[in-house]
């Protein structure tokens, strides 16, 4: 029991108190930022240990009765209107808050400000919390700038990638369109061959050149989905008789099996669907020496309005070592012996396959074997004529 009265008791009280205070003080001084109060007319009643130093003060108590003009003549006024309002409307403030100082350097805060109140309520200061944010504001600056920065470095090299698809596409169309002329007059078997070797260079630098260009326009979202009916079968035949002179250079065999109650015409993308089954189809012919590439389509699922075709292209070509198969869709992926110069690429065609499956919300898996070959199986879902 404490008995108030006895002097030894009060005591006790007053240091134990005095101890608290003590510490409390002790713990403001060491708050981090600039923690600060001022009574109703701003004349600072305290703060802590960095406004003192701040304030190029050797004790903390010193700041007792100065006021901004004080120490910052060039501050005073706005941050005094600050607090005044504050007091005033009795709202706390949370924002930035930017100072010039007498030297014209500028910082910039982040402060709280809340008013304080008397037992009666009444507001007979404000409590102010600062932050100096100056740094972070400069790096924001500077990343926005770098971000603006690298957005008009991307849109330059679209409109150079735009550009440069014109400028090689059309002669590349000419020297085909010349080949496959000189092939129909050609009657010497080797010159023959020449003209189908320049025919399937010219017809995978096309197909590079639009890889790249959709590269860029994937990452852009710039290609529109646009869905449409079209004929499947002949879209396939017209991918199979465009690789048919490969397949005829490399002595390969290439199949179509096409199961039996597929709708002749389907509703999709078709320009997605003809990207899709032309990279995999000429990887497939591409990555295979001896043996043959089958594709196989059949119904994977079938409603009235709604149908998913299953797409397999097999080949018997070198296969894909299981370390790749998590990877393989990645951009720029490029696995043994591709990666070391032995077949040309770029390892952005199952990047671009990849991402338009996507957006047809369909599906891709890999099955395949070092030295066995490799089977890609597509879903894709179209929407069937009412
Ligand atoms: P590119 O063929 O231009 O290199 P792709 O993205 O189409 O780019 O293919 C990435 C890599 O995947 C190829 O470099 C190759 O190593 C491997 N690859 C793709 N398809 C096959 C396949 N059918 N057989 C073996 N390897 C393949």
């Amino acid at each position: 029991m404490i008995d108030i009265e006895k002097e030894e008791d009060k005591t006790r009280i007053i240091d134990n108190l005095k101890e608290k205070v003590a510490h409390l003080e002790n713990i403001i001084g060491l708050l981090p930022g600039h923690v600060y109060w001022v009574d109703r007319q701003n004349i600072f009643q305290g703060c802590n240990d960095a406004h003192a130093q701040f304030a190029q003060l050797s004790k903390r108590k010193e700041i007792v009765g100065k006021t901004y003009h004080d120490f910052w003549e060039s501050v005073a006024c706005d941050t005094e209107l600050l607090n005044l309002k504050v007091m005033e409307e009795g709202v706390p403030y949370v924002g930035e808050e930017k100072v010039i100082f007498p030297d014209q350097h500028e910082s910039i805060y982040l402060s709280h400000k809340v008013p304080l109140h008397n037992a009666n309520d009444d507001v007979i200061g404000l409590l102010g919390i600062s932050l100096d944010i100056t740094d972070r504001k400069r790096m924001e600056k500077e990343l926005k700038l770098a971000k603006e920065a690298a957005e008009l470095a991307n849109e330059t090299k679209t409109e150079f990638i735009r550009n440069m698809e014109h400028d090689i596409r059309t002669p590349l169309c000419g020297i085909m369109n010349v080949v496959t002329y000189l092939q129909t007059l050609e009657k010497d078997d080797n010159k023959k061959e020449f003209l189908s070797d320049i025919h399937i260079a010219t017809q995978e630098l096309l197909n590079y050149l639009e890889n790249i260009v959709e590269f860029s326009q994937i990452t852009l979202g710039a290609i529109p989905l646009i869905f449409r009916e079209f004929d499947f079968k002949q879209l396939l035949q017209s991918i199979l008789n465009l690789e048919s002179a490969a397949v005829k250079d490399k002595r390969i065999e290439l199949s179509l099996h096409y199961e039996d109650g597929i709708p002749q015409s389907v509703i999709g993308d078709r320009f997605r669907v003809h990207r899709i089954l032309l990279n995999l189809i000429s990887n497939a012919i591409k990555f295979t020496n001896k043996g043959k590439v089958q594709v196989h389509v059949s119904v994977h699922e079938q409603s009235s309005r709604e149908i998913i075709l299953e797409i397999k292209i097999s080949d018997t070509g070198i296969g894909i070592h299981p370390k790749y198969h998590e990877i393989i869709f990645e951009k720029f992926v490029r696995c043994d012996p591709s990666n070391k110069g032995v077949y040309k690429g770029k390892g952005l065609g199952l990047w671009v396959v990849k991402s338009f499956i996507e957006d047809l919300n369909g599906s891709i898996t890999l099955e395949s074997e070092l030295e066995k070959g490799s089977v890609f199986t597509c879903l894709l879902p179209f929407k069937l004529q009412n």
